[in-house]
């Protein structure tokens, strides 16, 4: 835990005496001398997470400032621990629904002080143990549990959001649709512990060649998909060879023997053109796989622009 603290009391002689008990209490402190000092080291980054506020102090009273750390959207909460002279129960309410946590009166008793302090670092503690499990829920909700990389959802969203971003600045998106070559024959050969060994050999080996602002997701089983934002279709090519190459460049190890492992990859990409959308990034990629897979597999194939764009209503099609 964090042993710093803030301390901002006005009265030099009174600052002194909290601060060498914080000191002698193992806690590291920082000092404000007014309120307006107190409220500028609290907007620093890593800014100590308990502080004890004067109520009464030049330019921001301790409530003034209870209620503007409040008013800021903070990731990290702060504890607010407010000292007053004022024993009148109206004014604690005051000072409590501007948004201190706790009050104390003076003069300060030691043994309180410690006391308070405690129950603030214990929630402080609860709420870092809060925010690491929403963290962890988080990465669970977007990520494939196996290989460690977005799942279906997750990638599906970020490269809608990419194409959002492209009807405001014009630009190019590739898109790679990736399935495993006979991977039914490597679960039958070497079990499913050997299938799940593959699958996150692959995640790592194509991670490797692709650059940080390139996508991969697992789109299903045995599938994979990428996008490259600023790739045309030409270039998406050239990245779907550079990861089929990283796949065959070398056997990969099982504890049950080596082998092999290549891919069929179907490109498409998106240049700004009328009438093509995700669905059909998405369409055009997947039938440019099924042409790998018809064409012998270990290949990439290109979708044409048919496949891609939007199938048009024609008003002929009930006679064709
Ligand atoms: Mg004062």
């Amino acid at each position: 835990m964090d042993k710093r603290i803030l301390i901002a009391e006005d009265d030099p002689i009174s600052r002194q005496l909290v601060v060498t008990r914080l000191t002698r209490w193992g806690y590291e402190t920082l000092q404000a001398v007014d309120g307006a000092q107190a409220w500028e080291l609290l907007q620093q980054p890593g800014a100590p997470r308990l502080a004890v506020l004067d109520w009464m102090m030049p330019e921001f009273s301790g409530v003034d400032l209870c209620r503007k750390v409040r008013s800021e959207k903070q990731q990290v909460y702060t504890y607010l621990l407010l000292l007053t002279a004022k024993d009148r129960k109206e004014d604690l309410i005051d000072g409590l629904e501007a948004g201190a946590d706790d009050y104390l009166i003076k003069p300060v008793n030691a043994l309180e002080l410690k006391a308070r302090l405690c129950v603030g670092e214990r929630i402080l503690t609860w709420q870092d143990q809060l925010m690491a499990a929403r963290e962890s829920l988080r990465f669970q909700a977007t990520h494939d549990a196996l290989s460690g990389i977005w799942n279906r959802g997750a990638i599906l969203g970020q490269l809608e959001a990419e194409y959002a971003r492209l009807q405001r600045e014009p630009g190019f998106l590739g898109v790679i649709m990736i399935d495993l070559d006979h991977f039914k024959a490597i679960n039958d050969t070497h079990g499913h512990e050997g299938g799940d060994i593959v699958l996150k050999t692959v995640a790592k080996r194509m991670l490797l060649e692709m650059r940080p602002y390139d996508r991969l997701g697992r789109y299903g089983g045995e599938e994979f998909l990428v996008f490259a934002p600023g790739c045309g279709l030409e270039q998406t090519v050239a990245v779907a060879e550079r990861l089929l190459q990283a796949l065959r460049v070398s056997e990969m190890a099982l504890p049950t023997g080596s082998l092999r492992v290549t891919a069929s990859m179907g490109v498409s990409a998106y240049a700004g053109e009328i009438g093509v959308s995700v669905e059909g990034l998405l369409r055009g990629a997947d039938a440019a796989l099924y042409r790998a897979k018809k064409r012998g597999r270990d290949r990439v194939e290109r979708s044409c622009f048919e496949e891609t764009r939007g199938r048009p209503a024609s008003p002929n099609a009930a006679l064709t």
